[in-house]
């Protein structure tokens, strides 16, 4: 799947306008619970430095590179409201003698490890400095009197369990990608020769065809077909036959080495490439170099074979313009130069222009 970044830049904002909104309400219901005398304090806390610093992070997120840094402005989030939130706490306490509850601190590691998704390694890193800053507090500030060690654990085993659950989550994405990357290459390539499967090689062809229309480039289509593939096979093997399409394959990568070039398994041990904005006389001396490497491997065929040693034919169309052409036209027009290049009498090529 691929990464849509204006829909994960949308999500993410939603998330931080609901975290937002989310301060503003439980302001409300807290304004409910404390003395009139600490509503200067907290209001300055909620109002002044949490709900500005989510503010900032939304503004953040204008930033052209703020998707490429979103985990680090996410971790320095929760650290800052954490933080504000300890400070009130320490606050109330020292001048107010009010004890503060300390379950926010909870929700905002929820909030920004799931909602906004921290990533694990670093949900580990902030949530441990968060635990120490907790721990701190109440060896400085014993807030919850006998109840410190249980709210201390409390806290602790909350925002362990946040970055447990975060590396159980990314572990089962990350295993979802692979097998997604799995199945897409299963889907796409042939498993004998690792090479594109006929559909992919429909689909890339076709793409490579508007292509080269739009910048007026020429293109070539070759047709490759072992010769007397049956005889080999019946004199060696099929599995032994299975290693001549390896080698064929293997061949083929070798000489056509282009990011742009297509390379597939068309059928049985026929085997087609499809080339952009190339000269002919270089077509030429490709089809003459995958030739050559056949005879370089000089690999025995069957007896009753026309060549001492395993070679294929290749059949090209070349057309230096392909506007007025479609895939299907220019494989049949191949499939016509490799008839040619069998009936001249196999290992060669026949290249034609369309
Ligand atoms: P020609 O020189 O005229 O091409 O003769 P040929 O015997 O090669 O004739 P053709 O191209 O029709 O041969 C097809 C043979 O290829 C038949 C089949 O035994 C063999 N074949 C097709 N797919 C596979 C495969 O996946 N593995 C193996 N081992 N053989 C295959
Ligand atoms: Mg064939
Ligand atoms: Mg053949």
């Amino acid at each position: 799947m691929r990464f849509n970044k204006p829909s994960e830049l949308r999500r993410l904002r939603i998330a931080l306008i609901i975290g937002a909104v989310l301060v503003l309400v439980f302001m409300a219901a807290d304004l409910l619970l404390l003395p009139s005398s600490m509503y200067q304090l907290y209001i300055f806390d909620r109002l002044l430095i949490q709900f500005p610093i989510i503010l900032t992070v939304i503004a953040i997120s204008y930033w052209r590179k703020f998707i490429q840094y979103r985990a680090i402005v996410f971790a320095t989030l929760l650290v800052a409201l954490s933080y504000s939130n300890y400070w009130l706490i320490w606050v109330c306490w020292t001048e107010h003698d009010f004890i503060f509850p300390y379950e926010g601190t909870i929700l905002y590691a929820f909030f920004c490890v799931f909602a906004l998704g921290i990533p694990f390694k670093l949900a580990i890193t902030v949530n441990l400095v968060n635990i120490l800053g907790f721990l701190g507090l109440m060896w400085v500030a014993p807030v919850y009197g006998d109840r410190v060690p249980i709210s201390a654990a409390f806290v602790s085993g909350s925002l362990f369990i946040s970055v447990y659950a975060r590396y159980r989550l990314d572990r089962s994405v990350q295993m979802l990608k692979q097998t997604n990357d799995r199945l897409l290459k299963l889907s796409k390539y042939d498993p004998l020769s690792d090479l594109l499967n006929r559909r992919a090689l429909r689909e890339q062809s076709e793409k490579l065809l508007a292509l080269s229309k739009r910048h007026k480039v020429s293109m070539a289509v070759l047709m490759l077909d072992l010769d007397d593939f049956k005889k080999y096979n019946d004199a060696f093997g099929h599995q032994q036959g299975d290693e001549a399409i390896k080698i064929q394959a293997r061949i083929m990568k070798q000489v056509f080495k282009r990011d742009t070039d297509i390379l597939g398994r068309y059928g049985g041990e026929e085997f087609i490439i499809v080339l952009s904005d190339i000269k002919k006389d270089q077509v030429a001396k490709h089809c003459q170099a995958l030739l050559n490497e056949w005879e370089e491997a000089a690999l025995q065929h069957a007896q009753d074979a026309k060549h001492p040693f395993v070679s294929c034919s290749i059949g090209v169309v070349f057309a230096k313009s392909v506007n007025n052409c479609s895939i299907d036209w220019l494989i049949d027009k191949a499939d016509k130069a490799l008839y040619d290049a069998k009936e001249r009498g196999k290992a060669q090529f026949v290249l034609t222009e369309a």
